[in-house]
């Protein structure tokens, strides 16, 4: 059985993860990534570092891949937040390494990167003794003293732990110790690749290192990893699983586990009926109704505990206190399950659901359940394990008559989605206005039978479609995109921001690319809370995984901070815009971009990726 909390102990400071290896080699290493722009590159330098220091002893391992993609723990386990304010390090920047602050500030404001200040600052100060080189374990546990640090003196506590990391930086290490406390490691490195160079690095490892696998074994390996990832999204228990029992045994020990969430299958976009009927041809396939609301993973444990995650992971039982699953429970056979439902606004007098909207006004934290006005009606539509079996590679009908066994719906509070079994076209169109009538989004289209209806973790996959009513007119879907850079307003908007510059997540490369300018669809009150919101993350300059046209320079830089959620009349090969480059001759931009929301639900990685802007603009040149 898994243990869904990791074993690090920082509060020991010292375990059976500390790591000796020299912190200045992480950060060569950084150095070197930050200047290399191949991808296969920079896969090959990690692997390689990885492969070194596992030779080494390979409990260095863990602390090692939380230093490469600049976290502390699992997404899943509070307290794993670093992201200090510049304020903070500004200050200790100047304690530590002889600059005033106005010094530092005004550096500041002409570079815009405080890592840099600081390993300039510390490599011109004399020192009396060399220090002791600091070690990956020991800014591994400190990172998380820091990330922990709590009450009164908290802040004193964090001032003390850097500043002793800082006086001990030589070479490159104080810039990229900063980055590490600010969370901007900016170095181009995705997560994904070095969870690539990370299952390249255990292959070698177990298979020594005068094999060379052949390119199936290595791609066997990377989907075994990458499939354990997706159920437990948590590096310290999938790399030691596989030191302990070997990758190919990933998949009888990492599996899901109530306590800990997986990552959520998604669906493709889809602009018509005719393409449903098209890409399910001759299979039976589920309509359901796509409910408007936030996705609600829920999970039972053995314990008898319960915890709702949300679509990123983030545990967020307490924004729910209201809602006790076991009051769901069809009978007394059930000891812990996952469910996977979206919750919704519900307006318990008339019965009927709000819009999201409505949900979006809840509290997010120390909700008491006696205050709850927005009352909410969880809608589910799987159940991916019960009593520690895991049901997703069962078919979706075998699923959801599980579901429908061990539940019992409770008026206004449980819920199945709404659902319909039909090939036929005008049903269809039917069901998919009757949806909108009952406030939904569109409809969710699953395939029913057979391996091609197994929940597939992390997946956007085909065998999931949603058809939402607003696509249909548009390029068939919204894109989540981040928001790189603004243009001062003018007229009525002078004082606020007028423009956006948009960007789509390129997930190879880490970077973001441009895809439009936005202007329409904010009212003044948006504007100014946007202004509020976005001028504390502005730079001076762009950051390097940052691509865009010169061109299309905005009056201010953004770090990346912030999703739009934007429909589009189409998407349109463009000279000035960057969107899927890499794989494209030209950028693809969206025309006639219109605001419809922020999307605080998502993390910044989790944008519309390039690939997805590529898929789009395709599909759309299909159709016409
Ligand atoms: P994506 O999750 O595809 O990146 P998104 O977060 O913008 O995009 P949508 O495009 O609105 O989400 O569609 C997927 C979401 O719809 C799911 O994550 C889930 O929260 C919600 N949903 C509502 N009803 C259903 C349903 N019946 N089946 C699956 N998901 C549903």
């Amino acid at each position: 059985k898994l243990k869904t909390e990791t074993t690090f102990s920082s509060k020991t400071g010292a375990d059976e993860h500390f790591s000796t290896v020299p912190y200045a080699d992480v950060c060569n290493i950084f150095q070197e990534i930050e200047s290399t722009s191949s991808r296969l590159s920079i896969i090959d330098i990690c692997s390689s570092f990885f492969t070194r220091i596992m030779k080494e002893d390979s409990r260095n391992l863990v602390p090692t891949t939380y230093l490469f993609i600049n976290k502390l723990g699992p997404d899943y386990e509070p307290g794993m937040e670093l992201g200090l304010g510049e304020g903070l390090l500004m200050k200790t920047i100047s304690e530590s390494c002889g600059k005033s602050l106005v010094q530092v500030k005004n550096r500041y404001r002409e570079m815009g990167d405080l890592g840099q200040i600081a390993m300039e600052a510390r490599n011109v100060q004399p020192t009396m003794f060399k220090p002791k080189p600091l070690t990956v374990g020991e800014v591994f546990i400190n990172l998380r003293n820091i990330a922990n640090a709590q009450g009164k003196d908290s802040q004193n506590k964090k001032i003390k732990l850097i500043k002793r990391m800082l006086t001990a930086c030589q070479g490159v290490e104080a810039k990229f110790l900063i980055r590490s406390l600010e969370s901007k490691l900016r170095i181009g490195l995705a997560e994904k690749t070095v969870l690539i160079s990370l299952s390249n690095a255990l292959l070698r490892h177990e298979q020594g290192l005068d094999v060379k696998p052949t390119d199936e074994v290595v791609d066997k390996a990377e989907q075994s990893i990458r499939d354990a990832f997706c159920q437990v999204p948590n590096y310290e228990i999938v790399i030691n699983t596989c030191l302990e029992h070997g990758i190919s045994q990933l998949g009888r020990h990492c599996q899901l586990t109530p306590g800990i969430p997986l990552k959520p299958m998604l669906a493709k976009p889809t602009k018509a009926i005719t393409e449903v009927l098209d890409r399910f041809q001759g299979q039976l396939f589920i309509s359901e109704y796509k409910y408007d609301g936030e996705r609600a993973q829920v999970h039972l444990l053995p314990d008898g505990t319960m915890r709702i995650y949300s679509r990123n992971g983030e545990n967020m039982t307490e924004r729910y206190p209201e809602i006790d699953i076991r009051d769901f429970l069809s009978s007394s056979g059930t000891e812990s399950l996952i469910l996977d439902c979206e919750a919704v606004a519900w307006d318990k007098e008339h019965n009927k659901i709000l819009p999201f909207q409505v949900l979006s006004t809840r509290k997010r934290k120390d909700v008491d359940a006696k205050d709850v006005k927005v009352r909410v009606c969880l809608f589910a539509f799987d159940l991916l394990c019960h009593n520690g079996k895991p049901l997703i590679n069962k078919s979706l009908r075998e699923r959801q008559e599980e579901l429908h066994k061990v539940t019992k719906p409770v008026d206004g509070e449980f819920r199945y989605a709404t659902k319909l079994i039909t090939a036929n076209t005008e049903e269809l169109q039917h069901f998919l206005d009757q949806s909108v009538k009952d406030s939904c989004e569109g409809l969710m289209v699953k395939m029913l039978d057979g391996p091609e209806s197994y929940y597939e973790p992390s997946k956007r996959s085909r065998n999931w479609l949603k058809l939402k009513k607003d696509y249909l007119n548009g390029v068939g879907d919204s894109l989540d995109l981040c928001v790189l850079g603004a243009y001062y307003g003018r007229g009525k908007r002078t004082g606020t921001y007028g423009g956006f510059l948009l960007g789509c997540y390129n997930q190879d490369t880490g970077e973001y690319e441009t895809c439009c300018k936005i202007g329409t669809g904010f009212s003044e009150e948006l504007l100014q809370h946007l202004y509020d919101r976005l001028k504390p993350t502005a730079m001076e300059a762009p950051v390097a995984f940052y691509v865009y046209d010169s061109a299309q320079q905005p009056d201010v830089w953004f770090e990346p901070s912030l999703l739009f959620e934007v429909l589009a009349a189409d998407l349109s090969l463009s000279p000035v815009y960057k969107a899927g480059s890499s794989q494209y001759d030209k950028g693809i931009s969206l025309r006639f971009p219109r605001f419809l929301r922020i999307r605080d639900d998502k993390l910044v990685e989790e944008a519309t990726s390039s690939e997805q802007v590529i898929d789009l603009y395709e599909a759309q040149s299909q159709l016409s």
